[in-house]
């Protein structure tokens, strides 16, 4: 026996699983054959990246360059992500007519960062897609796809007209609700500084039934990540459209709120919709230590700012909060690449492997050891290739379903306009 297929074979004995993924898809060039066989013809999607305020602010936040956000058009670049959801978010406060009128200036101020980004800094290196061909056409011409989503339908406030305003200015889907009740539904988490009962509307208000209808006709993606179950069944239910949870895990591996159970999961997928699975530590591992230790950091890190609430995008690169999340990093270990596909496999033998997708929730607090940042994206697709997934099904996984499913609802609002227009 020669020493290197010695060696080889010790290591593997030594190391097990991490070893034979390295030595089944690292070639002699030290590229790994499942990112060049697999992911890199694959249109890779993931349906959930935040941008902090100041996104395309130069030089500040300019992602065209390598920046400290997980995601850059330079990680996507090296790590083969295709194709991003970028969300305007807006995190609910009181709602008063105020607040309102705050809540969409915010918002404002993201659909322009994403236009910037897409439409004056770097087109050649990114496109906006407002359809599903224009994903795969952009794709196809070498560059990068953007898509817009809204997280917290919270920015229509108590205007039905917002909804289409939004869609031309190319928001895809919208999350109903975020962490506390607002207008159209309940959350999965309420807010009881902001004076939530456990539900407020008992799932959707008579609003929030306009709201799902509106986006039905016009083609706009209704998500149900981060709502309360009643008010999860109650959009799928009403919807003539399949929906979406943009950004979920799954309540059997990890007990949280704002993971689906396996009855939202089939009620979802019996009407063709769809769950992406996100890479969200605290959604893919419950820890109470970990839950309760990042809580009292956050409150912590708040309250010196004079802040009345902890706010990633504005707290989350500062040097005390990074040591804070070190030590917790360290006490309790994140979610790993592993028990996040873990989830994957979950969803699939649940609803099915037409009915799931992929997410990061990179830049809103997501991210598991070994899908940390964009650049690390190829290990994903190594992850379900070494649990056997073909390359059809990891296409499937990766953006094939995400983009029936947003065909479908385009089928849907041409077929509810057609009717209007009779
Ligand atoms: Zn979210």
């Amino acid at each position: 026996m020669s020493r290197p297929i010695f060696l080889i074979i010790a290591v593997l004995a030594v190391l097990g699983g991490v070893a034979w993924l390295a030595f089944e898809l690292v070639d002699e060039a030290g590229e790994t054959r499942g990112f060049s066989r697999v992911h890199g013809p694959v249109l890779t999607l993931d349906t959930h990246v935040d941008i902090p305020p100041t996104y395309t602010t130069l030089p500040e936040v300019d992602p065209g360059l390598e920046t400290r956000l997980q995601v850059d058009l330079p990680k996507m670049e090296r790590g083969g992500l295709d194709a991003a959801f970028f969300i305007v978010y807006v995190g609910q406060t009181a709602r008063t007519e105020d607040n309102y009128a705050a809540a969409k200036e915010a918002a404002l101020v993201k659909f322009n960062a994403i236009h910037a980004m897409t439409d004056a800094l770097y087109p050649s290196r990114i496109g906006l897609a407002s359809t599903p061909a224009d994903v795969v056409d952009i794709h196809g011409s070498g560059r990068k796809v953007a898509m817009i989503g809204i997280e917290n339908g919270y920015v229509i406030g108590k205007d039905l007209s917002l909804v289409e305003e939004y869609y031309d200015r190319g928001a895809r889907y919208m999350t109903l609700a975020h962490v506390g009740h607002n207008d159209i539904a309940d959350s999965s988490m309420p807010r009881i500084d902001l004076g939530d009962a456990p539900a407020e509307h008992g799932g959707l208000s008579d609003f929030g039934r306009d709201v799902v209808k509106e986006m039905n006709r016009l083609g706009m993606m209704v998500d149900i990540s981060h709502i309360s179950h009643d008010a999860m069944m109650q959009a799928v239910e009403l919807s003539e459209a399949p929906a979406i949870a943009s950004h979920s895990a799954t309540t059997a591996l990890a007990d949280h709120p704002r993971n689906l159970t396996d009855d939202q999961m089939r009620a979802l997928a019996a009407k063709g919709g769809i769950a992406q699975i996100v890479a969200f530590s605290t959604y893919v591992k419950a820890d109470p230590g970990r839950t309760a230790a990042g809580m009292a950091l956050r409150n912590r890190i708040a309250q010196e700012q004079g802040a009345p609430r902890f706010s990633y995008l504005a707290h989350g690169k500062l040097p005390e909060f990074r040591e804070g999340m070190a030590e917790i990093n360290r006490l309790y270990p994140r979610a790993t690449l592993a028990q996040f596909v873990d989830h994957i496999d979950h969803a699939v033998k649940v609803m099915g492997i037409d009915y799931v997708g992929i997410s990061s929730d990179f830049d809103g607090g997501g991210g598991v050891v070994g899908w940390d940042d964009a650049s690390e994206t190829g290990n994903v697709t190594a992850e379900l290739l070494k649990r056997g997934y073909t390359y059809e099904e990891i296409e499937k996984l990766w953006s094939g379903n995400f983009l029936r499913v947003w065909a479908e609802v385009d089928a849907v609002a041409a077929r509810l306009q057609g009717n209007a227009a009779n």
